[in-house]
């Protein structure tokens, strides 16, 4: 120490360091509290009580890291922002903090009815009670600032939760059962599989109020308020994508939670979504339609991506409207459509063939319209993807018959 004063060029540094540092803390400090009053003011309506509250010195650490440093990193509106802090708050019950952040959400413009629907959609990730509990902090809010709300306008009918909300479900997650059922009795297997399909899609994803990506963003929070693992916030983080979020917003996301469920949880979510492999859900840029969700494997050989464009409850229950991607030696299996298709090329190269007659060799601006009740199979050449729309007709609710796999000896033949 003494020899360090002593030396006078280490002692001069020394000192306009110090200068420096100072000098850029007190700029920075100014700037978080600035900001973080604008902030504020905006959220709860009035200036913090600075210095007359209990722990002046806390408040003061929590309010310029909350409001005038988090809300400022990540491209991220503050009506979504509000949203998560609902969701970080109402998944790990800070009820008394729930109630402020609910008045600050309605304070900036988020609907009572976004607000509603958010909090009964985190039923099936954290359990009824915490959600009942959520809902009681929800209800004194609307009371207090007397908000009445009507019931949904979408109530899904008994006799549709599983189709609607695999409807909804698909172009997110594919068929693919859920990793955890693997391994359990066929038939437990399928039961469980349509209870988690009817009750997070059926019964919550049907409702109106808010989108399927506003959803998706806010499950990825719980998952992460939960301290889920990895693997699981990233599958649906991959949802998320699916839904429309892009991978910035997620990011910005698991950044504002981090005030809420402190560094270790939102450092492993953030890791989660970084490491996203983005051709899981990249769409092709020059894609007109986004690919959509892996075909199921009982329905296709190879890579195929399907995009429902137009769902047949949105259509009179007449027809479907998809977009169907099949990577290179891609195809469907034989099949039969009831009332006939129509496939519109969009893109790379392609076969169909109808049983017993030659493939036909498909490009871009192709079309075909296909009889019904007539056993077929499409799909892409072995050295090209392929795309085209399918616009498919219902008889008494079903679209299509799947037959067997068109074999590689077919497919070989058609592509010699
Ligand atoms: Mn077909």
């Amino acid at each position: 120490m003494r020899r360090f004063w002593l030396n006078p060029i280490i002692a001069i540094v020394a000192f306009a360091m110090t200068i420096s540092v100072l000098g850029a803390d007190t700029v920075a400090n100014k700037d978080r509290t600035v900001l973080s009053d604008g902030k504020y003011r905006e959220l709860f309506g009035a200036l913090p009580p600075h210095g007359k509250e209990s722990d002046p010195e806390f408040m003061e650490i929590l309010r310029k890291f909350i409001f005038g440093e988090v809300f400022y990193t990540g491209d991220l509106d503050d009506r979504t922002r509000e949203l998560l802090t609902i969701t970080a708050l109402s998944a790990s019950q800070a009820l008394p903090q729930l109630k402020g952040h609910i008045n600050a959400a309605l304070n900036i413009g988020v609907k009572p009815l976004e607000v509603r629907e958010a909090i009964y959609g985190f039923a099936p990730s954290m359990g009824f009670p915490k959600t009942l509990n959520a809902i009681s902090v929800m209800n004194e809010v609307f009371a207090q600032r007397k908000i009445t709300l009507p019931p949904s306008k979408n109530i899904v009918k008994e006799s549709e939760r599983y189709e609607k909300g695999r409807a909804l479900r698909y172009p997110l997650y594919g068929d693919k059962t859920n990793k955890s059922l693997e391994g359990l009795p066929e038939e437990l297997k399928t039961e469980v599989s349509k209870l988690v399909i009817e009750f997070n899609f059926g019964d919550f994803y049907t409702r109106d109020g808010l989108s399927t990506a506003k959803r998706e963003l806010l499950r990825v929070a719980l998952l992460a308020t939960d301290g889920s693992e990895k693997e699981q916030i990233k599958t649906h983080a991959i949802g998320a994508l699916k839904a429309g979020n892009d991978k910035d917003t997620i990011l910005a996301a698991m950044v504002h939670l981090i005030p809420y469920i402190g560094l270790p949880k939102a450092l492993k979510a953030i890791e989660a979504v970084k490491d996203l492999d983005e051709s899981d859900a990249a769409q092709n840029a020059d894609a007109i339609f986004p690919k959509g969700a892996r075909g199921p494997a009982e329905w296709f050989s190879g890579t195929v991506w399907v995009s429902t464009l137009a769902n047949p409850n949105d259509m009179e229950g007449l027809y479907s409207v998809g977009s169907v991607t099949f990577e290179a030696g891609a195809r469907t299996y034989w099949h039969t459509h009831p009332l006939g298709q129509v496939l519109l090329v969009i893109d790379g190269e392609g076969w169909y063939q109808e049983r017993g007659k030659p493939a036909r060799f498909l490009v871009k601006g192709d079309v075909v319209t296909i009889p019904k009740n007539t056993e077929h199979w499409h799909g892409a050449v072995n050295k090209s993807s392929f795309t085209h729309i399918a616009i498919t007709n219902l008889k008494d609710g079903s679209n299509v018959t799947w037959l067997k796999p068109v074999t590689d000896k077919e497919y070989s033949e058609t592509n010699r």
